[in-house]
């Protein structure tokens, strides 16, 4: 039998929109698939989260995998070890966030519809899409989704690179595969200025000497972009923008990229005050590898370390590699910047929808976190409940 709605991606997105199809558009689970090469649904988002030791979510409790807004909020009140909520905005501890994710994917057995390999080539056709598998395998479905995220794809300087391939003990957080785990060495260099590098130095700092380095001054902001890009208050402008390159230099705009929020700050800068964390704004210039050790020289002077973990975050390109790439080479539209060009539904082809950073000309700067997952959904399931099958 062949699918109503083939799923690219079993992350956040994914997870979410295979949620929203079952109970809110009534697509039926066994018409349904979600295809991810992970070995579990939303690995990326717990390997990612995981490795960087933070303990509470940086959005607030409406934010989640679950239809109801509060869904996640009475979970809470019934499972208090799980860590609860944290001002501002009750933010969801993650061990509470991650086993309502996991009683979502549960309560729809959404586990069972999970296919672990990877798309490799999606063709499309006027009643439907067939996706290529790394398998070999083809699977025809009426719909596609590509909910593809943006972290197949960190940034690696040129100098982390060569030392890389020296054989320096150096890693991306966000690298597939990459687990860190409280075991590290005496002597750490964090490098980035926001978030994650934040949470690094703050997570292995104690007990040990750790080198953040950031090109930048730090730079405080809550969320990542202002909460008025979650309604209208921002998004009917941003609809009404009719040049797509201007909605791009909008979006930019509106990111706190490399930003910090206050409570992750505030631990930051005891650290420093103790001596524990030596934050430097610099860039680094050479980097070398020693017998005992990795060289790095940031500005006019030089430190020492251990081991090197990157918070340089994700490439910023259009995700999906040769998958999106093929699409795009079919003459599927694409603004100046690489993106997708959408209609109101997400809808890149008359078969096949986008979620996350695929969908940002449309949806907006926050497209990319878990409420751009709602706000897809609020888009793509009214749609497919209209044009469910008989
Ligand atoms: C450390 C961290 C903390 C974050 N905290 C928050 C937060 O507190 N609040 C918030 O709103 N947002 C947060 N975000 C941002 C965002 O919500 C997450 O990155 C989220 O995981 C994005 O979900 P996604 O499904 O788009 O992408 P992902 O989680 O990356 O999932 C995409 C999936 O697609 C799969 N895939 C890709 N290509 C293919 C292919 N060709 N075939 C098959 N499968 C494929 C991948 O294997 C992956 O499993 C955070 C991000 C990070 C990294």
């Amino acid at each position: 039998m062949s699918l109503d709605w083939l799923i690219i991606g079993g992350g956040i997105h994914g997870v979410y929109l295979a949620a929203r199809l079952i109970d809110e558009a009534g697509i039926r689970r066994e018409r349904l698939l979600i295809v991810d090469g992970q070995p579990r649904l939303l690995d990326r988002w717990r390997r990612c989260t995981a490795n960087t030791g933070m303990r509470y979510l940086r959005s607030a409790v409406v934010h989640h995998l679950d239809r109801d807004p509060w869904s996640l909020k009475r979970f809470g009140a019934r499972n208090r070890q799980l860590g609860g909520f944290a001002p501002p905005y009750e933010r969801p501890a993650l061990a509470l966030f991650d086993a309502h994710c996991d009683a979502i994917i549960e309560r729809h057995r959404l586990s069972e519809r999970h296919r672990v390999d990877r798309a490799e080539a999606l063709a499309l056709g006027d009643d439907g899409v067939r996706v290529t598998l790394a398998s070999g395998e083809t699977i025809g479905a009426r719909f596609g989704l590509l909910a593809l995220g943006s972290s197949e794809r960190t940034v690696w300087p040129g100098w982390a690179r060569a030392l890389r391939a020296a054989g320096a003990s150096i890693t991306h957080a966000f690298d597939p595969g990459v687990r860190l785990g409280d075991d590290q060495p005496a002597r750490i260099a964090v490098i980035g200025g926001g978030i994650t590098a934040a949470q690094l130095a703050n997570r292995f700092a104690p007990g040990r000497a750790v080198h953040m380095i950031s090109r930048h001054e730090p730079r405080q902001h809550t969320f990542d972009s202002e909460p008025g890009w979650m309604g209208p208050r921002y998004l009917n402008g941003f609809a009404r923008i009719a040049e797509h390159d201007r909605r791009r230099a909008v979006i930019t705009e509106a990111r706190h990229r490399g930003s910090i929020p206050p409570g992750t700050w505030r631990r930051l800068s005891r650290l420093c005050d103790e001596g524990d964390v030596t934050l430097h704004v610099a860039d680094v210039s050479d980097a070398r590898l020693l017998d005992d050790g990795i060289r790095l020289t940031i500005g006019d002077r030089s430190i020492d370390v251990d081991r090197v973990l990157l918070a340089t975050g994700f490439e910023s390109r259009r995700p999906g590699g040769a998958l999106v790439d093929g699409l795009v080479d079919e003459g599927l539209p694409c603004a100046a910047c690489g993106y997708p060009i959408v209609d109101t539904h997400l809808r890149w082809h008359p078969r096949l929808f986008v979620s996350g950073p695929l969908a940002e000309l449309e949806v907006g700067p926050v497209s990319r976190n878990i409420v751009g997952a709602r706000m897809a959904a609020r888009r793509i399931t009214p749609w497919a409940r209209r044009h469910r099958a008989g």
